[in-house]
C-alpha cells in the first residue's frame, strides 16, 4: 500500500548501556551521531524505516567502538560470533541470524534472511551460506578481531582464573537464576504424591511485573549503588547497537546487532537477535531495541512486554522505564532500552550508569550518553 506522507520521520539509535569510560565517550557519540545521519537521510528522502534502520545499524557495526561486527568482544575461544535481528512492524517480517562468524554486516544478513526467505531465522555456517546464496562475501573471521578485543579476553579469563566474580550487568543477585520466586520442592516427598502440597510454598523477596517502581530508586537494597556510597557493581564494556525508526507513512522498524557477551561460550546467543527479546516491530504496537545483560532480558521477553504495554495504551516513556524497572526488580538484570510508537511518542531509559543514544527528528540531531 502506498500513500503520501503523513508522519514526521524519527530514528532513534543506542550504542550499548554500561559504565562508557571518559575517554570513550567521544567516540560513542561520534559513532551514534554517524548512525543517525546516515539512517536519517533515508528517512528524509521518503525512504522506510526498515531501510533506515538497517543502514543505521550497519554504520555502527562498521564502527570498532560497539560490541558489533569488527571489533566485537571475544568468545572464550578467542573468536567474533555475532547476532541480528531486524524487523519491519509493518510487514509483520521479521530476519534474524545467530552465531555467524564470517559476514561483516550482519544486520545485512538479517535483511535477506526477512527478505528473501520463508523462513525467520538461521544460525552458523547455515546462515554464512545463506547470506552467501545472496551475494555476501564471506570473510575470515581474523578481520573481525581487533587486538584490543584479544588483550579484553586474557585479562576477563585472568580474573575467571582469580576466583573473581564476573558482575557483568548482574545486581546484587548472584545470578539471574534464583530470583527467589518459584516454589520449594520438598525433595523428600515422592513423585505423585496427592495434593498441592508437595509444590510447597515460597515467598517472593523480589517484586512482580506490576509493580514497577522507578528505575533510580534506592528502596531496593540491590539499587544502592546508585547512591555514591556504594561502588556500582562492574558494568563492563556491552556496546551491543540498535536503531527504532518510524517513516513517512507510518510504519515502524527495528534492528539491534552485537557481538554478545565477553567471554561467552561458542555457541552462546543473547537476547539481542531473538524475536520479542532484544528487537522488536509491529505497527499496531511499537518498535523497540534493548541492551544489556542478555538472559534476563530473554527470560522476561523484555522488548514483547514493553510494546505490549504501549499497545495497551502507555506512553513509551513510561513503558520504558517500567521495562527496565521490571528487568531489575524480577532478576537483578541490567540494560537500556528504546522504544517508539506509532504515534511518534517515545522513550528511552537504562539502569547502567550510561547508555549512548541518537535521536534525529524534522528538528535536527541529539546523542548522548545518559538519559
Ligand atoms: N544483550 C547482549 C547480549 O547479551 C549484550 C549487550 O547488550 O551488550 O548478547
Amino acid at each position: 500500500m502506498t500513500s503520501a506522507p503523513t508522519h514526521d520521520p524519527i530514528l532513534i539509535v543506542h550504542g550499548g548501556a554500561w559504565a562508557i569510560p571518559a575517554d570513550a565517550a567521544a567516540a560513542h557519540q561520534s559513532g551514534v551521531r554517524n548512525a543517525l545521519e546516515t539512517g536519517y537521510r533515508i528517512l528524509a528522502l521518503g525512504g522506510s524505516a526498515l531501510d533506515a534502520v538497517e543502514a543505521a545499524v550497519t554504520v555502527l557495526e562498521d564502527d570498532p567502538t560497539f560490541d558489533a561486527g569488527r571489533g566485537s568482544f571475544l568468545t572464550s575461544d578467542g573468536r567474533v560470533q555475532l547476532d541480528a535481528l531486524l524487523m519491519d512492524g509493518g510487514r509483520m517480517k521479521a530476519g534474524g541470524v545467530a552465531c555467524v562468524e564470517r559476514l561483516r554486516n550482519p544486520i545485512q544478513a538479517a535483511r535477506l534472511v526477512l527478505e528473501k526467505s520463508p523462513h525467520v531465522y538461521f544460525v552458523g555456517p547455515g546462515a554464512e551460506q545463506f547470506a552467501a546464496s545472496h551475494g555476501m562475501p564471506l570473510i575470515d573471521n581474523a578481520d573481525l578481531v581487533l587486538p584490543r578485543e584479544r588483550e579484553r579476553l586474557l585479562d576477563a579469563q585472568a580474573r575467571q582464573s582469580a576466583g573473581l566474580a564476573d558482575e557483568t550487568f548482574s545486581g546484587q543477585l548472584a545470578d539471574d537464576k534464583d530470583p527467589s520466586t518459584a516454589f520449594k520442592i520438598d525433595s523428600e516427598k515422592k513423585l505423585g504424591a496427592p495434593g498441592p502440597s508437595h509444590l510447597g510454598t515460597g515467598e517472593s523477596k523480589h517484586r512482580l511485573s506490576n509493580d514497577v517502581p522507578d528505575p533510580k530508586s534506592t528502596e531496593d537494597p540491590g539499587q544502592n549503588w546508585w547512591d555514591s556510597k556504594t561502588p556500582p557493581p562492574n558494568f563492563d564494556s556491552h556496546d551491543t547497537v540498535g536503531a527504532i525508526a518510524l517513516d513517512g507513512h507510518g510504519n515502524l522498524a527495528a534492528a539491534t546487532s552485537t557481538g554478545g557477551t565477553l567471554n561467552k561460550t561458542p555457541g552462546r546467543v543473547g537476547d539481542s537477535s531473538l524475536i520479542g527479546c532484544g528487537c522488536y516491530a509491529d505497527n499496531l504496537a511499537a518498535a523497540v531495541s534493548l541492551t544489556g545483560w542478555g538472559e534476563p532480558i530473554m527470560k522476561l521477553v523484555l522488548g514483547k512486554w514493553a510494546t505490549d504495554r504501549v499497545a495497551a495504551g502507555s506512553a513509551p516513556e513510561i513503558a520504558a522505564r517500567e521495562a527496565i524497572s521490571y528487568l531489575y526488580n524480577r532478576l537483578g538484570g541490567h540494560g537500556g532500552i528504546i522504544l517508539l510508537g506509532p504515534d511518534g511518542r517515545f522513550g528511552l531509559a537504562h539502569n547502567t550508569p550510561a547508555m549512548a543514544w541518537g535521536l534525529a527528528t524534522p528538528s535536527g540531531l541529539q546523542t548522548g550518553l545518559s538519559v
